[in-house]
Order: C-alpha cells, then sequence, then structure tokens
C-alpha cells in the first residue's frame, strides 16, 4: 500500500492502479482472516491515509479552504487534506490554490498519527462518501458478510478542533447523529447485522457532557435503527467511572481492552445486562508477545460458561494496526526470541485457538496450547531476559544516585568559570543534515559494498567538516552532527543488551510513513561505550566545547516495544544506568557538557490525569539516574521538542537538567510563560527558528524572539538555538539560518 501511494503521489502511476492495488489488499486481508479462521471479520477498516480522516468525509467535515464542491470527495480532495496541496496539480478536485494539510497529532497514546478533524460553529454535517457501504458490498461480492467498522460520533467530536475557541465540538452532536443514523441505515438495508463503532474515548475522564453526549448519540441510533446491532468498542485503557455510561447504552456489545486493564472484567461481567455480547480484548493490540494461551482461557472459560458461548467474543484489545504484519518475515531473529512474538497474523492464530477452545473445547487445540505454554515458560526462565546482574544493580538504586552534589546555583557557578561562554551562548539541538550522500554511505556500508574502514573515513570527514564550519561561524557550544546514528533510539538500542531489531517490523505512523520500534526483550546493561569515540574525535578538532550527546531512558523506552513482564518503570530504570554509564564515561573523556535528550518524555503521559503523576515521577527519576551522577562542573543538557509545558513544569523543573532546550518559535516564546509562572531558575534555549520549515528566519526576526524570551526570563538563563536536530533539512538553509542566529545572539548582547 505504501508502495502503490507513494508511486500515485509522484504521478507514476494512475487513480485506476491505486484503486486496484488497494481492492485486491483488502480482498487479500480478508481472504487470509477467514482462512485463520477468524469468524467476525470486519470491512471498512481499510483506508487511503486515515481513519479519522476518513470520518471527516463521511461526515462532510471538509473545511471551506479545500474547495470541495459538495458532490462525491475525489481522492485529490482526500490527499489535499492529509498532505496539502501546491494548487498546480491538475487533478480532478483537487483545490486550485495551495493549502495545507490538515493538523495530524497522535492517537491516543499511540505512535500513530491521525488528521485532526476541523470544524466551524456553524458546521453542517451531510453524507459525504459511502465508502463504508461500499467496502461491505465488496466484501459481500467475495462472500464475507463482515461487521463494517466506523468510528463513533462522540469520539470523533472528543477528537476535533475549531479554530473558534468558543465552540464545543460536542454540541455538534445533534447535527452530526443523523448523518450516522443515514449511514447506517444502509448498511442495514444492505444486509449489515452488525456494525461497530469505536468509542475509545470512554477511557478518558470525561465530564457530564461527554457522557451525556454518550446517551444521546446511541439512543437515537438504537431508536431509529431497533434491530441494527451495534458492537461499542473501548480501548486503550480502563472504563474506569465511564463504566456505568458504557453499560448504559442501548447496545448490542461491548468490547473491552483486557490487555491494559484487566481487572475491570470483573465489573463489567457483574453488571453487564445479561444479552449483552461481550468481546473480551485479550491479545494484545499494542505490542508483540504471545500470548499464553492456557492462562488466558483460565480467565476467560468460566465468562463463557457463565454466559453462554454465543455472548463472548474474544478479540485483539485494539485494532492491529499498531503492531507488525508477519513475524514469518523475520529470518535473522534469535530463535528463542521469535518464539515468544506474535505480530498480527499470528494474533489471528491466537484468536482462532482462543475461540475453538471456547467453543469446541482445549482437546481441539491442545497443539497449540502446549506450544504456547512452552514459548512462555522458556521466556520467564530464559537467562536472554534476566540478568540477575542487572536486576541487582537496579534494586540498588539509591536516592543518592538520583542528586547532584550541589544545587544548580552553585554548579551554574562552577560551570560558568570551567566554560567562559558569552552570555546568551550559541549551540545546536545536535544533527546536522542527513544528506542522500550520508544515507546512501550507510544503506552501502550495510549491504557490504563499502568496508566499515571506508565508512567510518566518510563519516569521519563528515563530523570534521561541520565541526570546523559551525567554528567558522561562530557558535560557542558545538556538536558532531550525529552521522553515525541511523535513528536516535535505534542507534542505542543496537548497542545496549536486551533490544533485538526486526527487518520489516514496520508500524505505520501516520500516511504512508512507517516505523520499525526496536523491540525491548530483556534486562538492559551496557556492554560497551557508545558514543565516546566518536565524542572524542569530535572534540579533539577543537577546543570549544564540545556536547556529548545522548537519548534518554524515557525517550527510549516510550519509542520501543516494551517487555510485559515487568513494569515500564523497572524496564526505564534499567535503561537509565546504562546511560549513567556511558555519562560517566563521556565525563571521564572530558566532556564539559552532556546532553541527554527526552523528545518523548511528555508522550507517555497516561490517557487519565489521576496516572499522571505515578508516571512522571519514574520519568523524571529514571532521567535523574542517567544525569545526576557528574561533577558540579560537569554541564547537563536536555531537549525536548513539544509544545505544552504548564501541566508538567513541576515535573521539567524536578528533571534538574542545568539546561534545557524547547520547541518554541512557533508559539513566539509563548511557551515560557509557564517557566516564567514557575519561576523556574535553570538555564533554557528557546528555539528561536521553526525546523520544520526549509524558510531561512532573518537575523531581526531571531533577534525580536530573543527579546520576547528576555521578557519572561533573565538574560543569566538564556540560550540561543533551534527549535530542534537539523538532520531533516538541507545544508544551505541550514547555513544561512545559523548564520543569522549567531548574528542576533550578537545583537541581543548589545541591547541591554
Ligand atoms: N539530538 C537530536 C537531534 O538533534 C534530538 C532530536 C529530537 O529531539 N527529536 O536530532
Ligand atoms: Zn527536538
Amino acid at each position: 500500500m505504501k508502495t502503490a501511494l507513494e508511486s500515485y503521489w509522484s504521478g507514476k502511476s494512475t487513480e485506476a492502479d491505486l484503486l486496484k492495488t488497494a481492492a485486491v489488499l483488502r480482498a487479500a486481508n480478508w481472504a487470509r482472516q477467514k482462512a485463520m479462521g477468524v469468524t467476525v471479520i470486519p470491512s471498512n477498516d481499510f483506508t487511503f491515509y486515515d481513519h479519522v480522516l476518513d470520518t471527516s468525509i463521511m461526515v462532510g467535515a471538509i473545511p471551506e479552504i479545500y474547495g470541495w464542491n459538495g458532490g462525491a470527495v475525489s481522492l485529490a480532495t482526500t490527499f489535499a487534506m492529509a498532505r496539502g496541496c501546491q494548487g498546480k496539480a491538475e487533478q480532478d478536485g483537487a483545490p486550485t490554490q495551495g493549502v495545507p494539510a490538515q493538523e495530524m497529532t497522535k492517537w491516543f497514546d499511540t505512535n500513530y498519527h491521525y488528521m485532526v478533524p476541523e470544524l466551524v460553529a456553524d458546521q453542517r454535517f451531510q453524507l459525504s462518501s459511502l465508502k463504508a457501504l461500499e467496502e461491505y458490498r465488496e466484501a459481500k461480492a467475495l462472500g464475507y458478510d463482515t461487521r463494517p467498522v466506523l468510528l463513533g460520533p462522540v469520539t470523533f467530536l472528543k477528537l476535533s478542533k475549531s479554530k473558534d475557541p468558543a465552540l464545543k465540538p460536542l454540541s455538534l452532536l445533534p447535527k452530526l447523529v443523523p448523518v450516522y443514523l443515514d449511514i447506517l441505515r444502509r448498511l442495514h438495508d444492505e444486509g449489515a447485522q452488525w456494525v461497530q463503532l469505536d468509542e475509545p474515548a470512554l477511557v478518558l475522564d470525561l465530564d457530564d457532557a461527554a457522557r451525556a453526549a454518550f446517551r444521546d448519540a446511541y439512543a437515537q441510533i438504537a431508536q431509529a435503527l431497533p434491530d441494527l446491532k451495534i458492537m461499542l468498542t473501548s480501548y486503550f485503557g480502563d472504563l474506569g467511572d465511564n463504566l456505568d455510561t458504557a453499560l448504559s447504552l442501548p447496545v448490542a456489545g461491548l468490547h473491552v481492552d483486557l490487555v491494559r486493564a484487566p481487572s475491570q472484567i470483573y465489573e463489567v461481567v457483574t453488571r453487564a445486562p445479561d444479552d449483552l455480547v461481550l468481546s473480551l480484548g485479550v491479545i494484545d493490540g499494542r505490542n508483540i508477545w504471545r500470548a499464553d494461551l492456557g492462562e488466558l482461557l483460565d480467565r476467560i472459560e468460566p465468562i463463557a460458561t457463565q454466559r453462554g458461548v454465543d455472548r463472548v467474543q474474544v478479540a485483539p484489545s485494539c485494532s492491529l494496526l499498531h503492531v507488525p504484519i508477519d513475524l514469518e518475515l523475520e529470518t535473522d531473529l534469535d530463535p528463542d526470541l521469535k518464539s515468544w512474538l506474535s505480530f498480527a497474523i499470528q494474533k489471528m492464530g491466537e484468536l482462532s485457538a482462543l475461540g475453538c477452545a471456547l467453543s469446541q473445547g482445549r482437546g481441539v487445540v491442545q497443539a497449540e496450547l502446549d506450544a504456547s505454554a512452552k514459548a512462555a515458560h522458556a521466556r520467564r526462565s530464559s537467562p536472554k531476559v534476566h540478568s540477575p546482574a542487572v536486576t541487582g544493580r537496579t534494586a540498588a538504586i539509591t536516592r543518592e544516585m538520583m542528586k547532584r552534589t550541589s544545587s544548580f546555583a552553585t554548579r551554574a557557578a562552577l560551570q560558568r568559570k570551567r566554560l567562559g561562554l558569552p552570555p546568551f551562548p550559541t549551540t545546536t539541538i545536535g544533527s546536522f543534515p542527513q544528506t542522500a550522500k550520508v544515507r546512501k554511505a550507510r544503506s552501502d556500508y550495510a549491504k557490504g559494498i563499502i568496508s566499515e574502514g571506508d565508512y567510518h573515513d566518510f563519516l569521519r570527514e563528515e563530523t570534521a567538516r561541520t565541526v570546523r564550519w559551525q567554528e567558522t561561524i561562530g557558535l560557542d557550544v558545538l556538536v558532531h552532527g550525529e552521522f553515525e546514528r541511523n535513528d536516535m533510539v535505534q542507534y542505542f538500542g543496537e548497542q545496549l543488551s536486551g533490544f533485538a531489531f526486526t527487518k520489516e517490523g514496520w508500524v505505520q505512523s501516520y500516511g504512508s510513513r512507517c516505523v520499525r520500534p526496536p523491540i525491548l526483550f530483556g534486562d538492559v546493561s551496557r556492554p560497551e561505550p557508545m558514543t565516546v569515540n566518536w565524542w572524542t574525535y569530535a572534540q579533539s578538532l577543537t577546543n570549544k566545547p564540545m556536547k556529548g550527546m545522548l537519548t534518554g531512558p524515557v525517550t527510549i523506552l516510550n519509542w520501543s516495544f516494551v517487555r510485559d513482564d515487568v513494569p515500564r518503570s523497572t524496564a526505564c530504570r534499567q535503561i537509565a544506568l546504562a546511560i549513567r554509564d556511558e555519562v560517566f564515561d563521556l565525563e571521564r573523556a572530558g566532556a564539559r557538557m552532556i546532553q541527554i535528550d527526552e523528545a518523548a518524555l511528555r508522550e507517555g503521559l497516561p490517557l487519565r490525569r489521576s496516572e499522571w503523576k505515578t508516571y512522571l515521577d519514574w520519568a523524571v527519576e529514571s532521567f535523574r539516574v542517567a544525569s545526576s551522577g557528574v561533577r558540579d562542573e560537569t554541564q547537563i543538557h536536555t531537549h525536548m521538542c513539544y509544545s505544552e509545558f504548564n501541566d508538567i513544569i513541576d515535573a521539567i523543573a524536578a528533571m534538574d537538567a542545568d539546561v534545557i532546550s524547547i520547541e518554541t518559535s512557533r508559539s513566539k516564546m509563548e511557551l515560557l510563560e509557564a517557566f516564567k509562572t514557575y519561576k523556574y531558575p535553570n538555564e533554557i534555549g528557546p528555539g528561536v527558528y521553526d525546523i520544520h520549515s526549509p524558510r531561512v528566519p532573518s537575523v531581526e526576526e531571531m533577534t525580536n524572539l530573543l527579546k520576547l524570551a528576555r521578557q519572561r526570563l533573565s538574560d543569566a538563563q538564556l540560550w540561543v538555538n533551534p527549535d530542534c536536530g537539523l538532520k531533516t533539512r538541507g545544508w544551505k538553509e541550514v547555513e544561512g539560518a545559523l548564520v543569522n542566529m549567531v548574528d542576533a545572539a550578537r545583537q541581543i548582547r548589545q541591547i541591554s
């Protein structure tokens, strides 16, 4: 699908080609599910880009700028909403002027990104796409009577935004529900007995208005379509205080996530009406571990016995979008590790085995049960997973290890003396352009086309050139450029024990973009220094301070598939110790500054507010374990690239990094308000230019931003740097922008 899409976007294939590929893939997926014994097969789970975008299109929530005429929505309009459009395209139905893409944001606490629906105060909804109906028909013609899936109306509105701050999207529910009734009626008329409505908003903190919205929407659906059965799906957590609401809705089925929230089953079973079909989400849709089928059956057999097998379904905890497709493609994985894993296709096999065991008794799938028990046992006792040395070391972490020797004020004075930096010191976040040349060298080396020696010579040359250039333009604190790194997490994962990497374990991030998260399978340790040689080489080229550059434990954890046999906090502490070792080695090698990036700290926040503190406590502790062992005069930097600090400012302060760099240019420094109000004492580098755009900002623009920063923080606190790393940019823009940035710092030093 990715290849077909990208080929279509680049004009190498036609719309007809794309539609054909899509239909072939849908047919193959249905056939595969059927062959694997899946009995309730979904339709409308296919999308060209994003299912939330499809929902916006279905209900006609298409902002004016996309020039939609109210008729059938063309693929060109769809992709304009998804990716923006230059306005030059002569494709049918595409906007004739350049338009930006819709905003994109993370889907709950996953690494999948959806297109944020954008609504207006006088929003009108109308059924504008029959995709759900067409795919239902398509499946039926192939012999599959499917259960169509739609994103539910309340979650759709909860995820929507408006430029008009006065508009509460939920207030549009009365206008939206008729469109849902329209499509549901058509599906029902066409023969669909069941429709699945996804309402993951049910696991969020909801106010009374949102709960009322659920009651209103589902009452109307039940009233209009009394014979249509709705499977209401919740996932990504506990229904918790929304359980009453969920159980009071007039639906025929309820799906619950029993991986994230296994214990909710007791309440659900006790309080569910007798005729409610329960869909038990017991196979982990968010992670790659093989289930212990016997253990699962011990838990779900009593429910099936009590309610009757026709009122119980077994399912993945959530969509399988979040796991890779097929484990069998992994020919290089350690065979033991491989036997402990399960990707989407294998998970269907597990579900089918559970279903058979429930309906016909365990005996019919004895071989599967035995194999799964054997794998579970092996994993529990394998020395590849469990290292007593690591467990011991993690258990022995003390409060002392999480504290710098002296307070920030003392450290800052020592660091100032040692470093001798000017006011408003200039630096960058770490990476320099990963040009086609750099990527080609890496892939040539991976393929064996060039030798390790040649590859390293190439990297050394790139690094040296970058260091010299930074010196020439007058930056105060230098970086080595990160040319040797494929990715800020993978680079470390590959050198730590306890991590494995797949060849084909791709997971969709957004649109046609996919990532291959590392698999954290065992106790983590660091056999050897990971960055010291590169740092030493880079520092040898200059007298200016060279920052050591590391990825922090919370970010490594949050961007990996993690263990399900130890708490996340434990895994994080282990990684923290490994990074701590690296920090010590860098310091010993002479590093005066070490940056530990925590780009993913915020995105790890739990969905429920009540769980934030626990998470932030261990996340901050882990950062402190990694960073606090150094001497007072060694300066610890961290970097975070996001835009909301208000609600986590305490945690940021508790990290106690000497310097934090953040993304602020697009918010016009407003983000610094949170730091000002908090009276944040340590140093801050607020980004003065947007690295997401190729535009070169002027000296004046950046000087003005620095003036704004100065209104909120003291001069002694401020650093000057871009918003984030420069790896996605070209050298030309980077050169222009950084020269101007250094100039802006010189200017601001003159203005008192
Ligand atoms: N040091 C990393 C870089 O410069 C940080 C990237 C990030 O925060 N996402 O690329
Ligand atoms: Zn960043």
